[in-house]
């Protein structure tokens, strides 16, 4: 079977509009990304390498993917999405040519973003991923770190990859010319869920009584996933009160937000 099926090539509209918030996370993001391939004349003149790879970390839930996804729509990017532990386990012996096959398609539709999610999966540091010696984990690796110091230059293709667990990733992938930015997405703050409340509310009919600031304050420590989980549960209660429901109101955002339970946990929180 051929490894190319896991790889999708795909356009998506995600704007940074769509994302709640994280402002800090997002500028950094376009000044990285989105100028230098916006301005290369600038970064020639001023002696400034574009970076060829960011790391994104932080707990689950929290617009690492959608970042990746902004990145590449706001940019007018093709965008590649693989998931490591895809790439890994299925194609066991296969899992090098895979890689491969990953970089020459990124290659061929640049100006490319290639997003690697759950990127531990293919670096776990040396010695940690069981076998040993020349592990397939090891030889991931290898291939990978060839294909970014490049044989053949990566022009206009950047990767972004994420992560939960950033202490596993092998530190050779960090190095300077490699995946050398690493960006905290952490949970959103007030000021973010408030916002995310807001895009979900555009698409929701609900009463007036429906106080974001107050929404906002009560899921401290939710992830923007369990905001709009909930956002969606609060439509569910108000169905099941009535099918005709006309709107959602503010009882059934705060039963939704009571049967939450937080799934982020603290130890995720830097
Ligand atoms: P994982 O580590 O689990 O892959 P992630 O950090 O990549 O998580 P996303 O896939 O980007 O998280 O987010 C999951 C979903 O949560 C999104 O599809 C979106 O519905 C919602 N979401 C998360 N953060 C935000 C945000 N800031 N604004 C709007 N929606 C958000």
């Amino acid at each position: 079977p051929s490894a190319m099926r896991e790889i999708l090539l795909e356009v998506p509209k995600v704007y940074w509009s769509d994302i709640g918030g994280q402002q800090e996370i997002k500028q950094k993001l376009k000044e990285s990304i989105e100028w230098p391939l916006q301005h290369p004349e600038a970064f020639l003149r001023l002696g400034i390498r574009p970076p060829k790879g960011i790391l994104l970390y932080g707990p689950p839930g929290c617009s690492k993917t959608l970042m990746a996804k902004a990145l590449a729509t706001e940019a007018g990017l093709n965008f590649i999405a693989v998931k490591g532990p895809e790439l890994f386990s299925k194609w066991v012996g296969e899992s090098e040519k895979a890689v491969r096959e990953v970089f020459r398609k990124a290659r061929a539709a640049s100006p490319s973003i290639v997003f690697f999610d759950e990127i531990d999966a293919l670096t776990v540091k040396r010695g940690i991923g069981g076998e040993g010696g020349t592990s397939v984990a090891d030889r991931v690796l290898s291939q990978l770190l060839n294909e970014l110091d490049g044989i053949e230059p990566l022009v206009n293709v950047t990767i972004v990859a994420a992560t939960n667990r950033p202490d596993i990733i092998d530190s050779a992938l960090l190095r300077p010319g490699r995946i050398d930015r690493v960006l905290y997405v952490g949970p959103p703050d007030l000021q973010s869920r408030r916002e995310i409340f807001k895009i979900q509310l555009k698409k929701m009919s609900h009463a007036k009584d429906v106080n974001l600031e107050e929404l906002a304050i009560k899921t401290d420590g939710c992830s923007g996933a369990e905001i709009v989980a909930i956002c969606q549960e609060a439509a569910l209660l108000a169905m099941d009160e009535d099918l005709e429901a006309q709107e959602v109101r503010m009882d059934h955002f705060f039963k939704a937000i009571t049967c939450f339970a937080h799934r982020i946990t603290p130890e995720m929180i830097e």
